[in-house]
């Protein structure tokens, strides 16, 4: 990895909003994060159901009509494979040139359409449908997905994506930087050569990153945890801690030789913009 990473590819997150208001919020987070420091892309998760499957489309539409480089995120947990061809047509009409390709999480209920079961089986179907036309990025996690048997059995299905024709993938968030080191150090023995970019996740509200952390998997060290509970209701020390966390945290991974980072906004520009403001880039 190169040191003193100056090429980083920044990226943020967005989720389609339920509301009208919700999507004037996104805009203007749009324009504001690119105001400061040009996202290379923006990428917009998608939920397995009808609506919320609708609405990552329109979304979608929407940046894409400004011009601005939209990711959709895409999942086959809740999809036919005819649902998902439909969609990447539409996509490809739009202009749109890069997904973020997932299994998607289990709905509650526990039903779903499974003609494609895994990840790296839409990777593949998407290869095999449209071609080179997409950059793919996949999921990645360092400290291991909620569901994975063994820590080697989640590297061998990370592998499976690789070989159908991942370019890149981002990763959960994580705080701790050595979960990260340890699984760049494992694509390297394995030959896996593509970026591998750290999702990195704002700490703005203790209550949701633990309620969040817990399902995703993702650690919050003690030391950080204890000091979050300490402010309790001291947002404005709160938030910046967790500002100083996540700057240090960033900036360690860049002079790693990180690919870049992808923000999770949450649809704010705040937190994100702050972070990048404190990069020694
Ligand atoms: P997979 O790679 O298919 O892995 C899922 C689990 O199955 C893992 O435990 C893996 O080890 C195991 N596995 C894989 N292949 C096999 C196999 N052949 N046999 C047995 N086990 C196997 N969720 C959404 O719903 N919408 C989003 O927009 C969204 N965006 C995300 C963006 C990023 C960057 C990340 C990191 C996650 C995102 N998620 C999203 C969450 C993701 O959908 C969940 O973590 C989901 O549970 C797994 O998706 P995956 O693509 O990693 O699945």
């Amino acid at each position: 990895m190169d040191a003193n990473n100056r090429s980083a590819t920044l990226s943020c997150e967005f989720f389609p909003p339920r509301t009208e208001a919700g999507v004037e919020k996104l805009l203007t987070a749009q324009q504001t994060l690119h105001a400061t420091f040009q996202p290379a892309y923006y990428s917009v998760t998608f939920g397995a159901g009808g609506t919320t499957r609708d609405s990552t489309l329109e979304i979608v539409k929407l940046l894409a009509e400004k011009n601005i480089s939209v990711a959709p995120h895409i999942s086959c947990i809740g999809s036919s494979k005819q649902q998902i061809k439909d969609l990447l047509e539409q996509y490809i009409t739009l202009g749109v040139t890069r997904l973020v390709t997932l299994r998607g999480d289990i709905p509650d209920n526990g039903e779903s359409t499974k003609e494609l079961s895994h990840a790296n089986e839409l990777v593949s179907f998407i290869r095999e449908t449209t071609g080179n036309h997409f950059t793919i990025e996949v999921a990645a996690y360092p400290e291991y997905h909620p569901e994975s048997q063994s820590p080697q059995s989640d590297f061998e299905h990370f592998k499976n994506k690789v070989a159908a024709g991942a370019d890149g993938a981002i990763t959960q968030y994580f705080y701790n930087i050595d979960a990260y080191l340890h699984f760049i150090d494992n694509c390297q023995k394995e030959n896996i050569t593509i970026p591998v970019t750290p999702g990195i996740m704002p700490i703005t509200n203790f209550a949701s990153l633990t309620k969040f952390s817990d399902v995703c998997g993702a650690e919050i060290p003690r030391w950080i945890r204890k000091q979050l509970e300490a402010y309790a209701d001291d947002k404005e020390s709160l938030q910046a801690f967790g500002l100083d966390v996540v700057s240090t945290l960033c900036n360690q991974l860049l002079a790693q030789g990180a690919p870049g980072l992808h923000f999770y906004t949450l649809n704010q520009a705040s937190s994100t913009n702050a972070i990048w403001k404190n990069l020694s880039l």
